[in-house]
């Protein structure tokens, strides 16, 4: 695997691979990888024949008194295991190189209403800085599929929206959700949790699953999730809701069709969410 580190050397390992005849395909990440992330370079090698990664821990996306500076950062480790999923090139570029007119970087792409809500409520600006992040990634590399992690319901939703409207021609991909035995999902920040903190946290895919499992209607399928939740009072909840998985809108109690159920909470001070498809 080749790493590239600026936008004059990517373009020129782009174009090569190109000049072949290969389509791109690419993962977006903020490194600090887990086989959730390595699940979506499998996705990406069974859309095309040429597989980017970037690695960039985003400062735009990020507010004041996240954890961007501590943001676990494990690049050597990563490329050892992209070396070991066939990725073909990475991406790991400075801050410098991604907003080269200096910081902070002007947002270049907005979120909308949309953007606002559940974890754009909690985060402000975050969906904002995402989007202008991956619409740069985009500019730069070009790809002809972009692969994204169900995990990350809302970022999925906005992103989708962007490029129907501004990359046309490229596919949005998503990959499912990749667990611990435990049914907590994978996510960097994982590693900040202790024992006793990783077993609350086990209790937020308990939650949706318990949704799921009673999906008579919205309002049931939510009080279900609330009561699994109330049981972990050292959970804080931000919020379970239940939205129509193709427009992102609250559902009504009388609605029909795939919705998500999205939840967020923080375990110590680790901001964790997860999401499950229920059809009603
Ligand atoms: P991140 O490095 O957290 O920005 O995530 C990069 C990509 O990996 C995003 O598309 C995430 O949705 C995806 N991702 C993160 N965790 C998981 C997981 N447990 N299962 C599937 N995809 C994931």
């Amino acid at each position: 695997m080749q790493t590239v580190n600026d936008a004059t050397s990517l373009a020129a390992a782009i174009e090569a691979a190109q000049s072949t005849g290969k389509k791109i395909a690419f993962v977006p990440t903020m490194g600090a990888l887990h086989a959730g992330h390595l699940s979506l370079i499998s996705a990406a090698r069974n859309h095309a024949d040429f597989v980017v990664v970037s690695i960039f821990v985003n400062p735009l996306q990020f507010g004041v008194g996240e954890d961007f500076e501590k943001y676990p950062r494990t690049l050597d480790a990563d490329i050892e295991s992209l070396e070991s999923v066939g990725a073909n090139l990475l991406f790991a570029p400075t801050v410098d190189v991604m907003y080269p007119d200096g910081q902070p970087a002007p947002v270049t792409k907005f979120s909308g209403e949309i953007g606002t809500r559940y974890e754009g409520a909690a985060r402000p600006g975050h969906f904002d800085g995402m989007l202008t992040v991956v619409a740069r990634l985009f500019d730069l590399v070009k790809p002809d599929f972009a692969i994204f992690g169900a995990k990350d319901a809302q970022q999925l939703f906005l992103i989708r929206r962007m490029a129907k409207t501004d990359y046309p021609q490229l596919q949005i991909v998503s990959a499912p959700i990749v667990r611990e035995p435990s049914g907590l999902a994978l996510s960097s920040r994982n590693r900040y949790l202790d024992a006793a903190s990783h077993q609350v946290a086990e209790q937020l895919s308990a939650a949706i699953r318990a949704g799921h499992a009673t999906a008579q209607k919205p309002s049931i399928a939510l009080e279900s999730a609330r009561a699994v939740m109330s049981q972990v009072p050292e959970a804080k909840l931000d919020y379970i809701a239940l939205v129509d998985a193709d427009t992102f809108e609250t559902i009504p109690d009388s609605f029909k069709g795939r919705a998500l159920m999205l939840i967020a909470a923080v375990v110590g001070t680790t901001r964790l969410i997860d999401n499950i498809e229920i059809t009603f």
